[in-house]
């Protein structure tokens, strides 16, 4: 029996940081063959903090959680659970949080026989939102909207600072599913709806997060969600089943979750629902065959909320519990997150004495446990101090989530350039979006699970408080016509008020109408209709006949069909849900000081039949030429991905190629010269696509191959260039391998196109 304070003497003689990986892996194994099976089980499970509390209602989650010293010396020396997540709903002070993992730490390190450190786990989703007062960023869906590569990665390493300084080592972000089907309820919490941007950001953020070393105090593991399929049910409805055509599965859905595995991360969630009839969760395929052996995966295998559980009783793949915790192991599942009442374990454990698991399946999961620990530096710095955290929501920190918010607003309409607004004008706010935090910020989020409030959110301003703030109270005029009910957060909305507004809009030079969608994810989020619902569209139209100009502001966290709302608005800001900055930054769109550049990362639908992603397979025929009629077939939607307006304007000129004649192995350069043509500095996301004329599966009308953004001062031009490899341009096939096709492509950058020849074929790249 090797004793706590042997371990902590290998531990400790031998430090962690410094050492070579090899080393790593020697320490590793000694502790392995110096583990029980019950260890071994206990280090696979995690519980979430509810099991270890106070309270008669441990599912009220809305009421901060108090540690249990007597449950968590229970679960963790008795049931040896080596890993705990939060339960969200409810945040804690930095220092709160230092006490709790402090205590959780000090029972695993020191009362247990192996001494090895709890991993904490928290829903750190858009900023460290479970803890008080911590910066709040735009959700996911904003961050794409920006385009902007440094911007994520800077605002996902300040994130990882605050979560850190609250003593979490482990966030369970980024959402890397393919974000092209408005109706399931956690778009927003995807970069969209395209492959390249989705694994562009997703790079950026676990960069920002994890860094170059893990073990760096101010860094944290990421966890890329959901592997893989989840964001696509049949239904639209959340944890419902997806059927995906494995050449697209390869196509679209896994060049995310393969560039960041390539760019380290190292931890993975899987996909609660199932894909073609089997579930993620019992796949060995989907866990093993591809994601080991194929992309190369070598961190840790995280289960969904209680989806081990699920196999049996949802998915009815397993006719027992038991026979459940076999199917996800053997998949290739390394930790089960909320095994309830950690029966998990206890399964684990007989399967493995009655040799339907080998003890070595076990074996390779915990050593990849506890490589994570070792390279989180758990073993050395278990809690961190939070003295050695300034920049917790410090000013620099609050200012990237001002520029995130800024650079997410995208413009969708602005006729006759009505915006900016001058601050001399007076104004109607209105609408059930202008005056909430709540909706500002959306799920994941301290306050999004009703009346919780702190400081942090009291001192933020609303869409209507930014506004008071900036044209003084005298010009501004708020009517809470309509307000969510904290009930029935989604569509239940009083509309006894709208005739004030409307009597209200008539002194005023323009209506701010405020409208979207309040917080949700998940299940609660599912929707009966993508419409926006039918009191907004019907406060909008009341507004109309005023006659006074609508300034649509759109607070949502997936793109509403708003077909109606349009019609009578004469500008759109959509805004997403861009966090605790979200006030300001509308308000500084709204009246000129900050000229908008978001882009639209994913194709906003006008009809809710009509759901289709930028790169769908349509024939492009033309509009008819007296542009009176469109066809149904034809692609027309909203707004198309990419789409956003500026304050001045741009124009693409000579774009041009460095060679026509390619081969495979070639890169093409490509230049544009861009120039802003209009009255006012600002910044403009140059987007590369490609169009294969003719290929063996019909090719796509375009894709994204390459952006950057740039700033470009008014009356100025700058050119822009992309070095494209040829290998880009492949595509699965219907082989599923990956190749290239000989023949014509056509570049596009703007409307500019540019065609190109590649000489030969390849496959297999
Ligand atoms: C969600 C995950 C989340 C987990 C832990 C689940 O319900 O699907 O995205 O990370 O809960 O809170």
């Amino acid at each position: 029996v090797l004793s706590c304070l042997s371990v902590l003497v290998i531990w400790g003689c031998t430090g962690t940081t410094a050492q070579s990986n090899n080393e790593d892996k020697l320490k590793i194994q000694e502790i392995i063959s110096q583990m029980t099976l019950e260890e071994k089980a206990g280090q696979m499970t995690q519980v979430t903090l509810e099991v270890v509390s106070k309270g008669k209602d441990p599912f009220n989650i809305i009421q901060p959680l108090e540690l249990d010293e007597a449950k968590l010396r229970n679960i963790i020396v008795e049931h040896k659970v080596g890993s705990i997540l939060n339960c969200g709903g409810f945040a804690h002070t930095p220092q709160k949080w230092q006490d709790l993992i402090s205590l959780m730490q000090e029972v695993a390190t020191k009362e247990t026989r192996l001494g090895i450190p709890i991993l904490y786990g928290i829903d750190a989703i858009h900023g460290a939102n479970y803890t008080d007062g911590a910066t709040l960023f735009p959700q996911q869906i904003g961050l794409a909207a920006t385009w902007n590569r440094e911007l994520v990665e800077a605002g996902a390493k300040a994130t990882a600072y605050e979560t850190r300084a609250s003593s979490i080592p482990w966030t369970f972000s980024p959402v890397l599913g393919l974000g092209k089907d408005p109706r399931w309820p956690r778009i927003w919490e995807t970069f969209g709806e395209d492959p390249y941007l989705i694994s562009e950001m997703g790079v950026a953020m676990i960069n920002g997060f994890e860094g170059d070393n893990t073990a760096d105090k101010f860094r944290v593991a990421s966890c890329l969600k959901h592997y893989i399929g989840y964001s696509t049910p049949l239904s639209g409805k959340d944890r419902t089943p997806a059927w995906i055509p494995e050449r697209q599965l390869l196509e679209y859905y896994v060049p995310s979750f393969e560039a960041s595995i390539k760019a380290g991360a190292k931890t993975i969630m899987i996909n609660s629902g199932e894909v073609n009839g089997v579930p993620v969760h019992g796949s060995y395929k989907l866990l093993t065959e591809l994601l080991r052996d194929k992309l190369g995966f070598e961190g840790v295998a995280v289960t969904d909320w209680a989806d081990i559980d699920y196999l049996h009783t949802r998915h009815r793949t397993a006719d027992s519990q038991k026979e459940a915790v076999r199917q996800a192991i053997m998949a290739g599942v390394d930790m089960a997150m909320v095994p309830y009442n950690v029966e998990f374990t206890k399964h684990l454990i007989e399967l493995v004495k009655e040799g339907a698991i080998p003890e070595s399946r076990l074996d390779i999961s915990v050593e990849r446990i506890l490589k994570l620990k070792m390279d989180l530096d758990l073993f050395e710095h278990p809690v961190m101090s939070f003295e050695d955290y300034p920049d917790f929501a410090s000013t620099k920190h609050q200012q990237l989530a001002l520029d995130a918010a800024l650079e997410s607003i995208t413009l969708l309409k602005n006729n006759k350039d009505i915006l900016p607004i001058t601050k001399d004008k007076k104004v109607l706010i209105t609408g059930p979006n202008a005056n909430s935090m709540r909706s500002l910020n959306g799920g994941w989020s301290y306050n999004w699970q009703g009346s919780v409030t702190n400081d942090a959110i009291e001192a933020e301003n609303t869409i209507k408080e930014a506004i008071e703030n900036t044209l003084g109270k005298a010009n501004t005029i708020f009517v809470p016509t309509i307000t969510y009910n904290e009930k029935d957060v989604y569509s239940a909305e009083n509309k006894s008020s709208f005739k004030k507004a409307v009597n209200a809009a008539k002194s005023v030079d323009y209506i701010l109408l405020c409208l979207g969608e309040n917080s949700y994810t998940e299940k609660p989020g599912d929707l009966e209709s993508l419409v926006i619902s039918e009191n907004q569209i019907e406060l909008a139209k009341e507004m109309a006949k005023t006659g006074k100009p609508i300034i649509l502001i759109l607070n949502e966290g997936r793109p509403r069909i708003i077909r109606e709302i349009e019609e009578v608005s004469e500008a759109v800001l959509h805004a997403y849900l861009p966090g605790n900055k979200g006030g300001e930054a509308i308000s500084q769109v709204l009246f000129g000081d900050y000229n908008p550049n978001g882009k639209l990362p994913y194709t906003y639908p006008r009809f809710e039949n009509d759901i289709v992603p930028y790169y769908h397979k349509y024939t492009e025929q033309l509009p008819p030429s007296d542009g009176s009629v469109y066809q149904k077939s034809l692609f027309y939607p909203q707004w198309e991905f990419g789409f956003g307006l500026s304050y001045t304007t741009f124009e693409y000129t000579d774009l041009k190629v460095d060679k026509t004649e390619l081969t495979s192995s070639e890169t093409v350069k490509v230049e544009v010269t861009v120039r802003n043509t209009g009255k006012r500095d600002g910044k403009e996301v140059i987007q590369l696509y490609s169009s294969d004329l003719y290929a063996s599966i019909t090719p796509e009308v375009k894709r994204l191959r390459d952006f950057k953004k740039i700033e470009i001062k008014a009356g100025e031009s700058q050119k822009v260039s992309f070095e494209l490899p040829m290998n880009k341009l492949a595509f699965t096939g219907r082989k599923l391998n990956k190749q290239l096709e000989a023949g014509e492509f056509i570049l596009s950058i703007g409307s500019e196109k540019v065609s190109i020849n590649l000489k030969d074929s390849k496959t297999d790249i």
